[in-house]
């Protein structure tokens, strides 16, 4: 495998092990002399694909029964749709905090079904905190908030806790830490920031808070549609459900979330501590709502950044430049990056401090 060290924001590094797995069921699965891509999602060699990717996301975060799991498509981008169809009742109110540029494509896309109102907003602050939350009350329908705010590198360290259904985008943290699920009413992550390939979205849903919006759903956006046919109401993507229970399983060998949790922390520490130590460079987001997933940090002088640019590519870095609406850099630290690669970037940031001193 490459000596690349992968910090690409979206899709996100994979383990070598996923890759070869993946590229191995490309070629045949399961010695049945057929690659995974032409076979029929309703074949058993398949169904138990899906079972099993199902099941890891289970086991990993403890999900009570009345929890089911879903991996369908069309991104975090539908599930912005598909929550308010799901969960927003047409003469109720949804409440939705602002901590960037995800956060609020899912208010413009709630707009579209009913009354989304932005309850709390970081936009004023350049997105570099989590804001303060008023108690939202039972006269919501839901609170919809963003975990990790991918392009601004923000993090909530706890959740709200609202009189009303809490729903969440985790794209970009989903089984990066620990998470108490029964908070959640729904859970949705697309697969390629922490989880898998890009083409599938997971979905954790409470299927006791289902069935209330009081509206008609189209078909494919209806979740209790999606749970009666165990995530095969149409053709799933077949590559990337099974890539991602590739990684399930190799973060279930390895100790499942609670043992990642430790090893993202351990590289976000590293990360932070030489942006902090480090006299030519400054952080993005207040120390206090840092994203352990996603860095973001600028050089003070600007005039040094082709130098520096020129000296990270030259250790093998890949995708450290910031999101074009910051700028600056980004160092995304998903489940399968190392923390050797990590220390490169360190490394690198000693080098052009010392150049300069
Ligand atoms: C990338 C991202 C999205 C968009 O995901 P798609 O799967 O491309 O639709 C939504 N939310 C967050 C937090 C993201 O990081």
């Amino acid at each position: 495998m490459s000596k690349i060290h992968n910090f690409s924001a979206g899709p996100c590094i994979l383990p070598p092990q996923v890759i070869e797995g993946a590229a191995d069921a490309v070629t045949e699965l399961n010695g049945i002399g057929l690659s995974l891509i032409e076979i029929s999602h309703r074949s058993k060699d398949f169904v138990a694909v899906m079972d099993e990717a199902r099941q890891l996301v289970r086991e990993l975060l403890n999900l009570p029964d009345r929890y089911e799991v879903l991996f369908l498509q069309g991104g975090a981008s539908l599930g912005f749709l598909t929550t308010a169809y799901n969960f927003l009742s047409p003469d109720g109110k949804a409440a939705y905090v602002n901590t960037g540029t995800w956060a609020k494509s899912a208010v413009k896309e709630a707009n579209f079904v009913g009354k989304a109102e932005v309850v709390a907003s970081s936009e004023t602050e350049g997105n570099k905190l989590i804001p303060e939350i008023p108690h939202v009350g039972s006269d919501y329908d839901y609170l919809h908030i963003t975990s990790n705010n991918t392009i601004y590198g923000t993090q909530y360290k706890s959740f709200p806790k609202p009189d009303c259904n809490l729903i969440c985008d985790m794209s970009s943290d989903i089984f990066s830490k620990e998470i108490n699920v029964e908070d959640f009413a729904l859970i949705y992550a697309g697969a390629q920031k922490n989880m898998g390939p890009a083409g599938t979205v997971l979905y954790i849903v409470d299927t006791e808070k289902l069935g209330k919006s009081n509206r008609p759903i189209p078909s494919y956006l209806d979740l209790q549609i999606h749970i009666k046919k165990e995530s095969m109401f149409n053709t799933p993507p077949v590559f990337p459900v099974y890539a991602s229970m590739l990684m399930l399983r190799w973060l279930k060998d390895l100790g499942g979330v609670k043992e990642i949790a430790t090893l993202n922390r351990q590289k976000a520490d590293l990360m932070y501590s030489e942006i902090d130590r480090n006299s030519l460079f400054v952080g993005h987001a207040e120390a206090a709502h840092r994203s352990d997933m996603n860095a973001t940090f600028m050089l003070k002088d600007e005039n040094l950044g082709a130098e520096f640019d020129e000296m990270w590519k030259a250790a093998g870095i890949s995708g450290i430049k910031g999101h074009r609406s910051i700028g600056g850099y980004r160092a995304s630290m998903y489940n399968a990056l190392p923390i050797a690669s990590v220390q490169a970037l360190v490394d690198v940031m000693k080098e052009l401090e010392s150049k300069k001193s």
